[in-house]
């Protein structure tokens, strides 16, 4: 029998005490994505990750993608709709903007989606969250990803995290159901020292207990790796009680990450650990194809 080694209240009151926190100041539970400059922070990001990258091509590609989201999740809706309507209208508004700036495969790959049958839609854009994509889903997987998050950041937006609950043993997103894309241990304000994980679809981050595996709540057979000479900001969370991992990224390395982008610009420790037998708990829409 394996016992929890700290309760999360416990694991708490110490990271706020690290983090120079008054005693009975909880961190906030759930903290709720800017729409109108989310996209255009991992634009910016990711364009400084991408020069010498060897997935520059990828990073570029995926630059062009978080700029055409800005530009539709920083405008204002003219009829709100469900995100569960409203993403195949981004997936509209994404291909008319991004008409004449794709490479010719992936215009073809954007062109030949289902576009007047919305329930061949729906079905991808739930195997894609589901990660459980089929080969001949994977050419267009971006573009559903780039719209099903436009729909769902504007949603979560737009809600009131006072009235979310999100316990700090979650593993899915408490607004959208969606897996962590990865871990973020803050940095410089008033949550420095705390882990959120971040949600890879609408990019809610919820307070997630740092010394416990996000996986199994395991505490005593985790750990961190990094790939040699790295200097970036991600890690591997290991655990050896479950076998599985998660990205874990450090602000105070590059205190204007984006966990999307340099989940995506750290796929060589996924490969890392993947050869090691460790399954991921993590899910990047972008890298679904990776999968
Ligand atoms: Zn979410
Ligand atoms: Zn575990």
């Amino acid at each position: 029998m394996t016992q929890p080694t700290s309760a999360p209240a416990a694991d708490i009151a110490d990271a706020m005490a690290a983090a120079g926190l008054q005693p009975g100041r909880s961190p906030a539970p759930v903290r709720l994505p800017d729409p109108g400059v989310l996209f255009q922070r991992r634009a910016d990001r990711l364009r400084r990750l991408a020069p010498g990258h060897p997935l520059s091509a990828w990073l570029e590609f995926v630059t062009l993608l978080s700029e055409t989201q800005h530009a539709l999740a920083a405008a204002p809706l003219s009829a709100p709709a469900t995100p569960q309507a409203q993403w195949r209208r981004d997936l509209e508004a994404l291909r008319k903007r991004l008409r004449g700036a794709l490479p010719i495969p992936a215009a073809e790959a954007l062109d030949a989606l289902p576009w007047t049958d919305a329930d061949a839609l729906d079905g991808l854009a739930a195997r894609l969250t589901a990660g459980a994509l089929r080969p001949d889903d994977l050419a267009a997987t971006p573009f559903v990803a780039a719209a099903l998050q436009i729909a769902w950041t504007r949603h979560a937006g737009g809600l009131d995290a006072s009235g979310i609950a999100a316990p700090a043993t979650a593993v899915t997103c408490p607004v959208c159901g969606g897996a962590p894309v990865a871990g973020v241990i803050h940095a410089g304000s008033d949550i420095s020292g705390l882990r959120y994980l971040h949600c890879g679809l609408c990019h809610t981050a919820w307070h997630h207990v740092r010394s416990a595996c996000v996986s199994c709540g395991e505490g005593n057979r985790i750990s961190l790796r990094a790939i040699e000479g790295a200097d970036g900001p991600a890690r591997a969370e290991t655990c050896d009680a479950c076998q599985s991992h998660l990205k874990l990224l450090l602000a105070e390395k590059a205190p204007d990450l984006d966990p999307v982008a340099d989940d995506l610009a750290s796929f060589a420790l996924d490969v890392l650990v993947g050869d090691g037998g460790y399954a991921p708990i993590g899910l990047n829409l972008f890298l679904a194809q990776a999968g």
